[in-house]
């Protein structure tokens, strides 16, 4: 990209930002940040690879989006305040169009959130959109995987599958429907659930790589296990509508729904729903957190059911 580089920055990267806590943004060798006094800086930091992360026929404001979404993700996890990111993007060439709505997707979700992007790099390759993510925590408030413990809730934000639904209909060529190919492309992170929890959750994660696997992650962080009740877990009217032979299995191991999904101790739980309710957030009870390690899935009448997959593992 020599030569166009720094008009390329200039044109689709440098904005003006209202936050008064950058001290100096984009165009020096690094940029500056004043950290609020009595604060924690939380930091995350997610790549997408086209044909990996996303279809090469990925609307570039619905790549913009969810570059920046699935980071605010882990922010939400982790219960901090989004405040600033930096931008690595590797493209094939200098599309002017592209660049265009996939800016444009990327600040329109920045802007919601009053974030600024402060730096990055720009390099030729294989597209490829990493961003990484600052926000605050008050000391001492993150929400982590480790802090469940058994009796506990296990609760989950919006509904599960709708990602994996929409993906399976676009590989099999068939029209995907709306709303879910939506929940794909463009994942609303659970921001202000994820503040609301800090103060009343005991674990949180978010749900990328497929709930069981995640939940997995908190068990594991926590040292104990959970059962699930399968008839609990949330789906939205699109996902219902399909009825899929296999639609636990989406829910349970389709990965990319970007819900939180965490833990509550029984007396907590009224607090949460009506925190959420507060936000326009469904939130569900699907389990419960047991002693035993494992993840038990049951249904109804009381069976143990045994999932077909364990959820999304790059190297697995
Ligand atoms: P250097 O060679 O010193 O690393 P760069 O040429 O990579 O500098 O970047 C120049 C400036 O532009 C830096 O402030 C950098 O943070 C910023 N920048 C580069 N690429 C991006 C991008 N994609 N988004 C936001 N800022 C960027
Ligand atoms: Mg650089």
């Amino acid at each position: 990209l020599a030569g166009s580089e720094f008009e390329l920055i200039d044109r689709f990267f440098r904005r003006a930002s209202r936050r008064d806590d950058v001290v100096l943004g984009i165009g020096d060798d690094a940029a500056v940040l004043r950290v609020p006094p009595q604060r924690e800086l939380v930091v995350a930091l997610d790549t997408l690879n086209e044909g990996v992360h996303f279809l090469p026929q990925t609307a570039p404001s619905d790549v913009g989006h969810k570059a920046l979404a699935v980071n605010l993700s882990d922010l939400a996890a982790m219960g901090a305040e989004p405040a600033w990111l930096t931008l690595s993007l590797s493209i094939p060439r200098y599309d002017e169009q592209w660049l265009a709505a996939f800016a444009d997707g990327l600040f329109s979700l920045a802007d919601r959130y009053g974030m600024a992007l402060v730096g990055g790099d720009t390099t030729r390759g294989p597209l490829s959109v990493s961003v990484q993510v600052q926000g605050f925590v008050e000391p001492g408030s993150v929400l982590r995987r480790s802090g469940a413990k058994p009796g506990e809730a296990v609760m989950v934000s919006g509904s599960l599958g709708d990602a994996a639904l929409a993906l399976r209909q676009l590989k099999s060529g068939a029209a995907a429907d709306k709303a879910l190919l939506a929940r794909l492309n463009r994942p609303e992170p659970r921001v202000e659930l994820g503040r609301r929890l800090a103060a009343l959750a005991s674990a949180a994660i978010d749900v990328s790589d497929g709930l069981l696997a995640d939940l997995g992650h908190v068990l594991q962080a926590s040292g104990c296990g959970a059962r699930l009740q399968l008839d609990s877990l949330p789906r939205s009217a699109s996902f219902a509508a399909c009825s899929e032979s296999d639609a636990w299995d989406l829910q349970l191991a389709g990965g990319d729904d970007y819900e939180l999904c965490f833990t509550v101790e029984p007396s907590r739980i009224a607090k949460v729903e009506a925190a959420a309710a507060g936000l326009g957030v469904a939130v569900t009870r699907i389990g419960e957190i047991e002693a035993a390690p494992g993840i038990r899935c049951v249904t109804a009448n009381g069976a143990l059911y045994e999932p077909s997959l364990r959820g999304w593992d790059h190297f697995g």
